[in-house]
């Protein structure tokens, strides 16, 4: 067997056993910023992306209109939770908890409503911009028009998923028109299946676990030129839809009159499957705090893939099922096995936030 069997995290992993990880390659971000393969201005590019889509999503997703097509949710101070965590390990927790209520997000209620929603609108500007139908000033509600939708219904778009990116990239396409195929994993509820198939969207249903439909779904795309694979394995495009989370919360944190600075450090938690969406928010909260921030992810013990790849320095070359872990976990969205292919080895910018597994 391979060394890293010897390793104490890997073996109380194993264990499956609660642990804090900090990573021992943590560095100042201002010595590593410049060299990242993805900056501040590839943030602001998907942001504005974003802004320009307002008013279609506005139009078509009415849950939208309050906020103009702003895909964003509440943040807010729960107290109650901060007294229970304060009682539980007999400390006095200062400073003020907030959570982020992303599971409200409108359209997907997820977090991949993020990521997600952005890779297929990116896609879909390409296609149009490449096929004539679209020039940089249109009003972008003309998505919302029967050329589009003929165009689009010539395309596929291909995606696997444990059950929430394939509801933020199924509704989202669907309802541009794409041909969408989403390949569910075994753990994926039935509502959202049944929903997608509610919305047009062609469900597969896999007897086996996330890492197995995202390779049918890769495989099943590879077959046509016109079918584009979403790979939450490997996307920068997820990714930088997650960041521009980052530019959401600052406004909201000045909004409640909250100070990030170096003597108001922002402490933040985030849950982790394959690392897209914490990695992508880390990366975007730390180009605007910089090293005021510090991002933890937050993994099931049973799916601890980001902290495996991490302190194996093995990234996407290791998962969790290799070490006989079972990868059951009821934490929705995050029973992945295998972490992303280049959160972990973006370095420099990986060696920014430390683990905790529960
Ligand atoms: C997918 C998901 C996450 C984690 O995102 P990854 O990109 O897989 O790390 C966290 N929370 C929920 C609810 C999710 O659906």
């Amino acid at each position: 067997m391979t060394d890293y069997i010897s390793n104490s995290v890997v073996q109380s992993l194993i264990a499956l056993q609660e642990i804090t990880w900090f990573n021992p390659r943590k560095v100042r971000f201002d010595q590593v910023q410049s060299d990242l393969s993805l900056q501040m201005s590839d943030m602001l590019d998907a942001s504005d992306r974003l802004t320009r889509f307002a008013p279609y999503l506005a139009q078509v997703f009415p849950e939208t209109s309050a906020t103009n097509g702003i895909i964003e949710s509440e943040l807010k101070a729960i107290p109650a939770m901060q007294h229970a965590l304060s009682d539980s390990v007999n400390l006095d927790i200062s400073g003020r908890l907030l959570m982020k209520c992303d599971n409200q997000l409108p359209i997907a209620g997820s977090i991949k409503a993020r990521g997600g929603i952005y890779e297929v609108l990116l896609h879909a500007e390409r296609l149009a911009l490449g096929n004539g139908l679209l020039k940089n000033s249109d009003d972008y509600r003309i998505f919302d028009s029967e050329p589009f939708r003929a165009l689009f219904s010539k395309h596929q778009i291909v995606v696997g998923s444990t059950g929430n990116l394939g509801l933020s990239i199924g509704i989202m396409s669907a309802k541009l028109g794409f041909d969408v195929t989403v390949h569910m994993s075994s753990d994926a509820r039935e509502w959202k299946k049944a929903l997608l198939r509610s919305k047009g969207v062609n469900v597969v249903e896999h007897t086996a676990d996330y890492g197995v439909a995202v390779e049918q779904g890769r495989q099943e795309a590879m077959q046509k030129d016109t079918a584009y694979f979403i790979d939450d394995e490997d996307s920068t495009s997820l990714f930088l839809g997650y960041s521009v989370a980052a530019l959401r919360l600052q406004k909201q944190l000045v909004e409640q009159g909250i100070v990030v600075d170096k003597d108001h450090p922002l402490f933040v938690y985030l849950p982790c499957g394959v690392g897209g969406a914490p990695g992508g928010i880390t990366f975007g909260l730390k180009q605007v705090f910089g090293d005021h921030v510090h991002c933890f992810f937050a993994e099931p013990t049973h799916s601890p893939c980001m902290v495996l790849g991490m302190e194996t320095g093995l990234h996407n070359g290791i998962s969790v099922q290799e070490l006989g872990i079972d990868n059951q976990t009821c934490a929705d969205g995050l029973a992945v096995g295998r972490p992303s292919a280049f959160v972990g080895p973006m370095d420099g910018f990986a060696a920014q936030w430390c683990l905790y597994g529960f």
